[in-house]
């Protein structure tokens, strides 16, 4: 429907990726860092991480979202991001 697929690059592994593909974290002004998803029409410096454990422990342990933002990122963000990944893999494994 909307034309072409936007390509992002993972934070992690630098690989560029459709954006739907990726998890997004923004950086507002007003609320700090936080993820895509609650607030779809965030606005503001954004980072993408791929939905892997391998990505986001990296990216956690290099701190490269706290480079790519250019702000301080709170271990919350990872956590939330480590949730929402295991909560992924629980609805991938139900629809099975
Ligand atoms: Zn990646």
């Amino acid at each position: 429907m909307s034309g072409g697929v936007v390509l992002r690059r993972c934070v992690s592994c630098r690989e560029r990726r459709d954006r739907r593909l990726l998890w997004r974290i923004i950086r507002q002004s007003s609320d700090g860092v936080v993820l895509d998803g609650a607030t779809t029409k965030a606005m503001g410096r954004s980072a993408y991480v791929c939905p892997s454990s391998r990505c986001i422990e990296d990216a956690r342990r290099r701190k490269r979202l706290q480079r790519a933002l250019r702000c301080q990122v709170s271990d919350s963000i990872y956590a939330a991001l480590v949730e929402r990944l295991s909560e992924s893999h629980a609805a991938a494994s139900e629809a099975r």
